[in-house]
């Protein structure tokens, strides 16, 4: 058999091992079995593909990659995301980070500072008016904070703290490691002696593929990088993002627990909107949105902010409509509720109610209708005979495997089946530029 994939094709190829649909528990109502979602895994995901994914309703856990099923879970996740350029930060996000800023430069260099380099009328009247979210995020690192020579002293002025903050690649370290098992311990009250360097590295050092190779090219920066903070040269904060070509996706931020009270959560949400604006990456993602999760709530507070369709996937403000209904029952699709008005008659058939009668894994994923998931029909329309398998090192179609010609679609524990759920979980796209991983 000869090579059906050459050594490019390859490189831009995303790999999927499929896991299949499973009920677990829920960490949020701490339901036994409340939370059902579709799992694959994978050590190599292009970042291209990972934002078609997320906007598909999937996200990451380290190597990890899921898409809850919002229809038959108990708290139902959320995609949400907003657009950098048009972000209004409120009133307690401007205080968040103009606290931070006064820490950083300090009284007395601020005392000085007015005196030394006294800001024009103007130039204050503006700040006051304008707020600039990149400006205000950049303006205490300390390569931007203005040292005169202060005669005084005969010494430059210096700044309270010196503040840096750089993006790197997701590698570990032990000062992020130890940073992060401070913050597991204080913050989530968490035992960390289960722990190990090897967990960390999976969960928060293996993202998706990362491009430049070098990072200090000015080409765009695609995959997981860790934003690390650093003040009086002492890792403090990092800040886990994958970068993807219209967006940001914000995955996790452990920070020192000696600097709670600097509410890390909204100052790195504000640097990384800025990063999004100037980086030309158009949205931010804020993870997943559980409304009935009061800890979560605050994510609504950085507006205008958007909710992706379980059906239509596409994108509704959460403010309004949306939000007065996920007030009232857990699970709503505003396409699905338009539709229903439209086709309004007492007779319209309603399938949920049959469907919550079936055990979800003992059945096909075609036969639970799962929001935002192929069917079966659509599904038999895509080319699955030549979509690439990847076994012992080598790529082969799956026409290739004795017997898949007779194999059933629709027995999620034949072959054919397990191939044709994940087809219909990644979607047609992802599908085309990916292999299957499955006999390794
Ligand atoms: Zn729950």
């Amino acid at each position: 058999m000869g090579t059906i994939v050459d050594a490019e094709e390859a490189r831009n190829l995303s790999l999927f091992r499929p896991l299949g649909y499973q009920r677990n528990s829920c960490g949020y109502c701490k339901s036994d079995d409340g939370s059902a979602s579709y799992y694959t895994s994978s050590v190599a995901v292009r970042p291209v593909h990972y934002e078609e994914l997320v906007n598909r309703g999937w996200r990451r856990s380290g190597t990890l990659y899921y898409k809850q099923n919002l229809q038959r879970s108990c708290c139902p996740h959320y995609t949400m995301r907003l657009e950098a350029s048009a972000f209004k930060p409120r009133k307690d996000q401007r205080k968040a980070i103009n606290r931070w800023n006064k820490f950083i430069l300090g009284p007395e260099y601020i005392r000085r500072a007015a005196y030394l380099c006294p800001k024009s009328r103007a130039e204050k009247r503006l700040r006051k008016q304008n707020f600039d979210v990149l400006d205000v995020v950049h303006e205490t690192e300390y390569s931007n904070v203005k040292r005169p020579l202060d005669p005084k002293t005969k010494k430059l002025l210096e700044p309270a703290h010196r503040f840096e903050v750089n993006i790197e690649g997701d590698s570990i370290s032990q000062a992020k490691f130890d940073l992060f098992l401070k913050y597991q311990t204080t913050v989530h009250k968490e035992d960390v002696s289960k722990w190990q360097t090897k967990d960390f590295k999976r969960f928060l050092c293996s993202g998706i593929k990362r491009s430049p190779a070098n990072p200090q090219s000015s080409e765009k920066k695609l995959g997981s990088y860790h934003q690390c903070y650093r003040l009086d040269g002492k890792l403090i904060a990092v800040a886990v993002l994958d970068l993807m070509p219209n967006g940001i996706s914000s995955v996790y931020i452990f920070y020192d627990p000696a600097y709670e009270q600097w509410e890390f959560g909204k100052l790195s949400a504000l640097r990384e909107i800025a990063l999004a604006s100037e980086g030309g990456y158009k949205y931010y993602y804020m993870g997943y949105y559980i409304h009935s999760c009061q800890k979560m709530r605050y994510k609504g507070s950085f507006k205008p902010q958007y909710i992706l369709d379980p059906e239509s996937q596409t994108w509704d403000p959460l403010d309004g409509e949306l939000s007065q209904k996920l007030d009232k029952r857990p699970y709503v699709s505003l396409s699905h509720d338009r539709r229903l008005s439209e086709t309004a008659t007492q007779d319209t058939p309603q399938a949920t109610d049959a469907d919550a009668e079936i055990n979800d894994e003992d059945v096909s994923l075609f036969d639970l209708h799962m929001p935002g998931v192929l069917t079966l029909e659509q599904v038999q329309a895509l080319d699955l005979d030549h979509w690439l398998l990847l076994v012992h090192g080598t790529f082969v179609h799956m026409i290739d495997l004795v017997g898949w010609e007779a194999m059933p679609m629709d027995n999620p524990q034949s072959v054919k089946g397990i191939i044709a759920e994940l087809a219909a979980v990644l979607g047609p796209e992802v599908r085309k530029e990916s292999a299957v991983v499955l006999f390794d």
